[in-house]
């Protein structure tokens, strides 16, 4: 019971320490088990949170520790089953980085105490839906499915998590609009659906609308079909928050620009939310009027990314949870690696995986996991190495024997290095193998090679456009 109340200390001391999405996701489901003038035993749930704890936290709880009186010189992680655990997907808190309903109320991005604020920006719209005469046919369309508990943060997406939950927070008052844009399934639609329903669990009465941009444009078209223009402007104008999926839909649609174009300024004056989602940057969508494509810019752009290896991981494991299965970490680092620009192919897989054990009554293995995804991985079979040099020359309009070459110009050393990481990346040769046929003898310019365009792409969207083109063409 003491040692209980001890740890309860350490962790409200880290609390303040660490970001709240942080300490709910790293710290809160732990436990001291043991501790003596050597040893440092903390419990922990799974694997993922002792590798963070390890990694990153380590000195911080020493010192915490030591600020309590307990001071030795090591600590070790112990998966402990009497860890707290979430028992219910909803309670996924676990490996999320949301606090509940409740808890959101005392806590503000930034760490000041705002709830008053909080709650003020919100549905103080007295038109909503009534007497429009439209209205019942417009779904505010958000699934209760996407909410912050299920959604694992970490590289890549953290940024988004963080915008979309301080949005939730203060609606209207920090980044308008905010614009979201990234690759497919990666999780856009799912963050900005919860930032939707977490303001509607804080005040449901609140006009949220979340609508796709087809879904937009469509309901447009047919409002100019039945002159009811009025009430579709109406209806969107007045949303206390507008969530619009996909803007890149809109491209070439002139008459639906125009209306959003209205529909933005009317939002924005009255200090309505507005999000908003696309695959690209505003500059990148085709035929997009300057002066929307000004206004996507007013608030904040957020460039989101597939997340890292290890969040890969977190989000495998975790929904292997929410089904009652605890996978070993080997089939979890296997799916993770071999998926790594989707998640919805992730989710896909492991659904795959699991739904072929459960028939069977088989418990999954690595070998059961690489049969299933090597057989949904026909693709890259009938792609020899030769192909993919040649599409990447061809991308950069540079002889092919530039690349199998030796001249070190940049010209010809950058498209080396993305041949040798799509030579990775699209049919998985080993270093040696990409050295070689790259008619190279040493292998650490590959692995140098694709680790470089490796890290790079997580932060130039420049070259995600230039990897992207290549396979799309290696594949078309
Ligand atoms: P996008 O809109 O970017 O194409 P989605 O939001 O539809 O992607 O995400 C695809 C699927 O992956 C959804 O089922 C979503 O719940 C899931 N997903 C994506 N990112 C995460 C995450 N970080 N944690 C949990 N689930 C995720
Ligand atoms: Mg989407």
């Amino acid at each position: 019971m003491q040692q209980d109340s001890l740890w309860q200390a350490v962790l409200g001391e880290i609390e303040l320490t660490v970001s709240r999405g942080n300490f709910i996701t790293w710290f809160k489901p732990s436990l001291l088990l043991e501790y003596d003038d050597e040893l440092i035993t903390i419990g922990v749930p799974n694997v993922f949170i002792k590798q963070q704890l390890e990694r990153k936290y380590a000195d911080l709880l020493r010192e915490t520790l030591a600020k309590n009186g307990i001071m030795a010189p090591s600590i070790i992680f112990k998966i402990s089953s009497a860890a707290p655990k979430s028992k219910r997907p909803s309670d996924e808190s676990v490996l999320v980085g949301m606090p509940t309903p409740n808890q959101q109320s005392v806590v503000t991005a930034g760490g000041q105490s705002g709830s008053g604020q909080n709650q003020q920006q919100m549905g103080g719209n007295t038109n909503s839906n009534g007497g429009n005469s439209l209205s019942h046919s417009y779904r505010q369309g958000i699934n209760e499915r996407y909410t912050f508990d299920n959604f694992i943060v970490g590289a890549g997406n953290e940024l988004a998590f963080a915008a979309c939950q301080s949005i939730a927070q203060m609606p209207g008052t920090k980044y308008n609009p905010l614009f979201l844009y990234g690759g497919v399934g990666i999780g856009k639609t799912h963050l900005i659906q919860a930032a939707g329903n977490a303001v509607l669990a804080q005040n449901p009465k609140a006009k949220v609308l979340y609508i796709s941009t087809e879904q937009f444009v469509q309901e447009f078209v047919d409002a100019l079909r039945f002159r009811k223009t009025a009430d579709f402007a109406s209806y969107y104008r007045t949303a206390d928050m507008l969530i619009v999926d996909d803007v890149q839909f809109i491209a070439g649609k002139e008459k639906m620009q125009e209306e959003f174009f209205h529909t933005f300024n009317a939002l924005h004056q009255a200090n309505r939310q507005i999000i908003i989602s696309s695959d690209k940057p505003p500059k990148e969508i085709p035929t997009l009027e300057e002066r929307l494509r000004s206004r996507f810019a007013w608030g904040m752009s957020i460039d989101m990314q597939i997340p890292d290896f290890e969040t890969r991981c977190a989000i495998v494991q975790t929904k292997a949870h929410t089904h009652q299965v605890e996978l070993a970490p080997d089939v979890v680092e296997y799916l993770a690696t071999n998926i790594q620009t989707n998640i919805r192919e992730l989710e896909g897989a492991l659904n795959q995986l699991l739904a072929f054990c459960e028939m069977r009554n088989l418990v999954p293995d690595l070998s059961i996991a690489s049969s299933i995804l090597g057989a949904s991985k026909s693709r890259p079979k009938h792609l020899s190495a030769k192909q993919i040099i040649e599409r990447t020359a061809r991308h950069f309009q540079i002889p092919m024997e530039d690349i199998l070459g030796d001249k070190r110009d940049k010209d010809i050393v950058v498209p080396r290095q993305i041949a040798m990481y799509m030579l990775r990346s699209e049919l998985h040769l080993s270093f040696p193998k990409i050295a070689k046929e790259l008619g190279r003898k040493d292998h650490t310019t590959a692995m140098h090679s694709v680790n470089k365009i490796e890290k790079e792409s997580r932060i130039d969207a420049e070259l995600r456009t230039i990897l992207s083109e290549i396979k799309e063409r290696l594949y078309a």
